[in-house]
């Protein structure tokens, strides 16, 4: 702070204010009205706040005490402008700026579908229960899901986020805990996984039906993902089942991926923001590639399915994505884009996302297991992708209003 900005702050601290809070049904004027009245009295403007919910406005306005003596025509002056408009006012006198938000400062975002008076409840009190204090409240979205954001001030973001990540799972709610600050808004890179994220298919299971071993390859998947099996070593067994398969089906397959709903928003959105979006996988560039030049990706890397004399050979050749492969990708992407780690976010449901939800500045366990949505940062537990947005703290009226930008 400079000498000036510091006299500035302690004058502030110790002048004599007034609270002016107006409420009643939100119409055109009501704004200019209060600080035309106001201007009479040559008051000066410490802060203003004014939210309108349904058609009722409440406007607070902090601001600097008249000269000695004109307080009290100030307070009639604006009761019987306020009467004139038909809205309520209450003045209230005190000293200063609002009190100085405590140290530690987080955002909370809570989706619910629908969002009960049960759930915010549990989640406001646990806030207090924490020392934590909330400074404002929110609404992101009413859809897909209810999304509301705390602005929580007075407690370290790491003991509000085990507290509340743990209540939420039994409220039925998804808590996302954030540390407050620019770097969230500098948050440059996206990085998906594509089975079971990005698309609604596991790919492998697309191919292992054209070989007719769907069973037998669903199987291994699954224990796979449940962290039962290493990762290698059921990608080897399930590729081997495939051997002998047509290449043809490889266009097949591409033509069955199903795209999780909110994909092309979330990924329309995050371009739209300046944002570079890779994928990875555990699967094959053969369908990686693909969604790579259809959505526009900046990154994309996977398995790649050996092919020989016009026939899948139940190999895969190259660099194996594994687990660990894929924070090691997550780190690669990040620095090509010139990006530090603590400014990704990465989006998976899988045990072999675990390392890169760890290792990105925010993890995201999409539609997880269990043990994934434990060990994440935050989980999202509705089926649309575009969901993600609302933990980036962007609104769904910020998307509409893009998209409709771009049509006209
Ligand atoms: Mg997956």
């Amino acid at each position: 702070m400079s000498a000036s900005q510091t006299s500035i702050a302690a004058s502030i601290s110790d002048v004599p204010t007034l609270l002016v809070k107006i409420f009643g049904k939100d119409r055109p004027g009501i704004t200019a009205g209060l600080f035309d009245t106001l201007a009479a009295f040559s008051v000066d403007v410490v802060d203003i706040e004014q939210v309108v919910t349904r058609g009722r406005m409440v406007l607070c306005a902090l601001v600097t005490a008249p000269p000695r003596g004109l307080e009290g025509d100030l307070r009639s002056t604006v009761h019987s402008w306020a009467e004139s408009v038909k809205m309520q006012a209450e003045i209230i006198s005190g000293r200063g700026d609002n009190r100085p938000r405590g140290l530690g400062r987080s955002l909370v975002t809570v989706l619910g579908h629908p969002l009960t008076a049960e759930a915010t409840g549990a989640v406001a009190g646990r806030i207090t229960r924490t020392g934590g204090n909330i400074d404002r409240i929110f609404r992101l979205a009413k859809y897909p899901v209810t999304a509301v954001e705390f602005a929580v001030s007075g407690v370290e973001t790491e003991p509000l986020r085990t507290a509340l990540v743990t209540d939420a799972a039994k409220l039925g709610v998804d808590v996302a805990v954030v540390a407050a600050g620019l770097h969230r808004r500098a948050q440059r890179l996206i990085v998906m996984d594509v089975d079971s994220t990005l698309i609604q298919d596991e790919v492998i299971e697309l191919f292992a039906a054209h070989a007719g071993c769907e069973a037998e390859v669903a199987e291994v998947t699954a224990a796979a993902m449940r962290g039962e099996l290493d990762f290698e070593q059921s990608l080897h067994a399930r590729v081997a089942l495939l051997k002998g398969l047509d290449a043809s089906v490889v266009d097949k397959v591409r033509s069955e991926v199903r795209l999780t709903p909110g994909a092309r928003t979330l990924i329309r959105t995050l371009k739209r923001l300046g944002y570079q979006v890779g994928v990875v996988s555990g699967g094959f560039t053969q369908v990686t590639d693909d969604l790579k030049d259809r959505l526009g990706l900046d990154f994309a890397h996977a398995n790649t399915l050996e092919i020989a004399e016009g026939r899948l050979t139940g190999r895969v050749t190259g660099e194996i994505v594994d687990r660990a492969g894929k924070a090691r990708l997550l780190r690669r992407f990040a620095a090509e884009a010139g990006v530090p780690l603590a400014q990704t976010v990465a989006i998976g449901d899988g045990a072999n996302d675990l390392d890169m939800l760890n290792a990105a500045g925010l993890g995201v366990a999409f539609n997880a297991k269990p043990v994934v949505r434990e060990a994440a940062h935050t989980a999202v537990n509705f089926p649309f992708l575009d969901t993600v947005l609302y933990l980036l703290g962007v609104t769904r009226e910020e998307v509409e209003a893009a998209d409709m930008h771009d049509e006209d």
